[in-house]
């Protein structure tokens, strides 16, 4: 007859129905600090539900003491009990020494902790889940989860490093702030991670400089191999020092309210009217159609300049019927992305009116711009592929360019 089973929380007889054992309770597992030294024995640990818990020096916010109790469900996917993680971790047996002692405490409140991940409520509806699972895998012979198979306990720095962590929790602090309570606070508590975030950083940074790279999201370090040098860890450290030096700060942009481009306009349509130079009038009207464009296409600079008469399909008020729309409006549709550009059924990207009720007419520019005669008759020239940028980035929207001083009230595009 089998020995009785021992809870190794409150030392009463355990069944093996509701209670929580050790993948090692009955396995000796190799020693993971030396191949040549014997195997570490089978532990024989096994829990009650409600059994693996903690008290003082521990503490938890929490009045009913959540928090310091292992959950069961926690264990579902396999339980590797607090001395065999540490005797895996120190390479030999335990003994009763009070640093052993200590250490099997700060393991035990680890696992509590790293338990607690999941809410209680999110644990408790899970165990009748996974019962289902269990059951029809019963029921019909298949595997749905699989079996935890573990030569010994897990073996990582982490481990240690959480009761550094576990230890540092309980310090008593060292400033005289009026919120210092007896014992650290959590957040003086994750300090110990950021540092040793910090060092493992450098280290992979030196150790694996072509796979070590930060992660966009978390700013963490993280291996992940075939990347472009410009992304390796090194590189990311180094842009962040350097930016730091040289400081970040750009020339902010100014923003066009519509009483600037009505002001830029008229301003642009004295120049014209006075303007007998033919590659001027060109430039000028180029101007004022690429402001139109970006404030009534709410387009980008690079967009904008970008841009030259092909990409631009102008459809004058009289045609306006002929699209659907009423006689006397008319508009422009423009092709500014690759897609649309190679593609003839592709939707234009952008579309506006060819005159607006604020007083942009896009339409009275477009003329001269392409060549055609302005609408009050004054001549144009054409030049279909002058793009936007050359003439004009240089001479009508170099700085100081014609913006007047704030107007009082806000204006609409
Ligand atoms: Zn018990
Ligand atoms: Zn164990």
């Amino acid at each position: 007859m089998p020995k009785p089973l021992t809870c190794a929380g409150c030392k009463g007889s355990v069944s093996s129905y509701q209670a929580i054992h050790c993948v090692f309770e009955c396995r000796p597992f190799p020693n993971p600090r030396s191949a040549r030294a014997p195997p570490l024995r089978a532990c024989g640990t096994c829990y009650h539900e409600g059994c693996i818990e903690v008290g003082a020096p521990f503490r938890t916010r929490h009045k009913d003491g959540r928090g310091l109790v292992y959950p069961l469900t926690a264990a579902a996917s396999g339980f590797v009990c607090e001395a065999c993680t540490l005797r895996a971790h120190v390479g030999r047996e335990l003994s009763r020494t009070h640093k052993d002692v200590y250490l099997l405490k700060l393991e035990r409140m680890r696992m509590i902790d790293v338990a607690h991940n999941w809410a209680p409520r999110t644990l408790t509806s899970y165990r009748s889940r996974l019962r289902f699972i269990r059951n029809f895998e019963r029921t019909y012979g298949v595997v749905c989860l699989p079996t935890l198979k573990l030569d010994t306990p897990p073996i990582t720095p982490a481990i240690p490093l959480m009761w550094a962590m576990q230890h540092y929790a309980l310090q008593k602090p060292r400033g005289s702030h009026p919120s210092s309570g007896d014992q650290v606070s959590w957040a003086t508590a994750r300090a110990l991670r950021s540092a040793a975030s910090f060092y493992n950083e450098g280290l992979m940074a030196l150790q694996y400089p072509a796979s070590s790279l930060r992660d966009p999201t978390s700013k963490r370090g993280r291996l992940s191999p075939g990347r472009s040098p410009t992304d390796f860890l090194g590189f990311s450290m180094m842009a962040a020092g350097m930016a730091k030096r040289m400081g970040t700060a750009s020339k902010p942009a100014r923003a066009l309210r519509l009483e600037h481009v009505l002001w830029n306009l008229r301003f642009r349509d004295r120049q014209y009217q006075v303007c007998t130079d033919p590659q001027m009038r060109l430039e000028i009207a180029t101007a004022a159609f690429a402001e139109i464009a970006a404030f009534c296409g709410w387009l980008r600079g690079g967009e904008v300049f970008g841009m030259d008469a092909e990409d631009v399909e102008y459809v004058p008020p009289e045609s306006g019927p002929a699209h659907g729309l009423r006689e006397g409006i008319g508009f422009f549709q423009v092709d500014l992305l690759d897609s649309t550009k190679s593609s003839q059924d592709a939707k234009a990207d952008i579309v506006f009116a060819s005159e607006t009720s604020s007083g942009l007419d896009g339409g009275m520019w477009w003329g001269p711009f392409v060549g055609w005669p302005r609408r009050d008759g004054l001549p144009g020239r054409r030049s279909l592929s002058t793009p936007f940028g050359a003439p004009m980035g240089q001479q009508l929207f170099s700085s100081p360019a014609p913006v007047p001083p704030p107007p009082p009230s806000v204006g609409g595009g």
